[in-house]
């Protein structure tokens, strides 16, 4: 990580209890658990912005409460023919080529590795992914992931870009990164400069809540997006945090307005430790109902869970459908009543 200098970051509880002003034994209990760092910069926004940014950085002792959680709740592991790979779809794989993020997000879905020195992605890992990935011609996409991709070197990413692009049959590459969130001066011309040559590659970003979307985040985009590298964001759907249509519509178009095409909006997983921060499914549907047709369809995430056990992505979308017959009804959505023949056969 030559690039980015360890002041850039807290990692002690002492030094985020001073920061906020708060005790500090209930971080050391949270930290003797789970990994903490937040930047310099997600300090700052804590700060200017108070509890939906505090939420997502500072630990907290419900972390530990959370008994009924699953610690792997995606199944990654059992999906994962090498340590560094997960292949649940037909055609992509993730990629996991970190262990280090620049926040350790407390809703973290990752949270029983990521941060902790056991996830070290070595040379020899990737360099059995690859081979795994060379082996398996039906996957034609890759997702960089971690961890966070963007803590590594630019050297060390481009040598894991052009490795992947050495593969014949790997036809897009996608990076997911938080740190155009959490850490956006890491995101330079240097770095935009580098992934230009790896078309078509495209980045998906994670905001949460409309305080993050800075004139720093605003910048990393900028540079991404004028290397031509589509950009979305994944955010995920979190109590206290934007669980409620005015803020996620204050994001969403805060994100287009930074070319950010927002992409899921995910439903929170069942991971232990992250329990106080899941709404009911019904919560996401509400605010979906808000959203669509209100807002323009530009920013219109996919509203998603991710199935416990490693059953993938599953949509969901509120009821628009409310009789199947010879004519369809319909409610638009401003619940207004609208019909359509079923069968156009004459
Ligand atoms: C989310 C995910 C993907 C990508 O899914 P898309 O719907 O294509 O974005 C691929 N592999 C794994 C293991 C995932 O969790
Ligand atoms: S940046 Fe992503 S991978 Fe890293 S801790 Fe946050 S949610 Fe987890």
């Amino acid at each position: 990580m030559s690039s980015i200098s360890s002041e850039t970051f807290l990692t002690t509880p002492e030094a985020v209890a001073q920061a906020l002003s708060i005790p500090v034994e209930p971080l050391q209990t949270v930290h003797s658990v789970y990994p903490l760092r937040i930047s310099a910069y997600y300090l700052d926004l804590i700060r200017q912005h108070g509890l939906p940014l505090w939420k997502q950085a500072v630990p907290d002792l419900r972390e530990l409460d959370d008994t009924d959680g699953l610690t792997d709740p995606l199944a990654e592991e059992q999906l994962s023919p090498v340590p560094a790979l997960v292949h649940k779809y037909p055609d992509r794989a993730l990629l996991l080529v970190s262990h280090q993020c620049a926040m350790y997000c407390r809703f973290c879905t990752r949270k029983r590795k990521v941060g902790k020195p056991e996830m070290t992605v070595d040379n020899a890992a990737l360099t059995a992914a690859f081979h795994y990935l060379r082996q398996t011609p039906s996957i034609s996409d890759v997702l960089i992931s971690g961890g966070d991709p963007l803590m590594l070197s630019t050297a060390r990413l481009e040598w894991i870009i052009r490795s992947l692009r050495s593969i014949p049959h790997i036809m897009t590459i996608r990076i997911g990164t938080r740190v155009p969130c959490t850490l956006p001066l890491r995101v330079t011309p240097k770095l935009a400069a580098m992934l230009k040559k790896y078309h078509p590659l495209y980045i998906n970003t994670h905001f949460n809540h409309p305080a993050e979307i800075t004139e720093e985040a605003q910048q990393a985009c900028a540079y991404l997006a004028d290397a031509g590298i589509p950009l979305g964001c994944q955010t995920v759907l979190l109590r206290g945090v934007n669980d409620s249509a005015d803020i996620m519509k204050d994001l969403l178009y805060r994100l287009i307005r930074i070319r950010v095409r927002p992409y899921y909006l995910f439903q929170a997983d069942q991971t232990k430790g992250t329990s106080h921060f899941r709404t009911a499914i019904d919560t996401g549907l509400a605010i979906m109902h808000d959203l669509i047709g209100h807002v323009t369809g530009m920013a219109i995430p996919t509203f998603a869970l991710d199935a416990p056990g490693g059953g993938g992505k599953i949509p969901l979308t509120p009821e628009y459908i409310i009789h199947k017959g010879d004519t369809l009804e319909f409610k638009n959505y401003k619940g207004d009543s609208y019909s359509y023949p079923n069968c156009i056969v004459p």
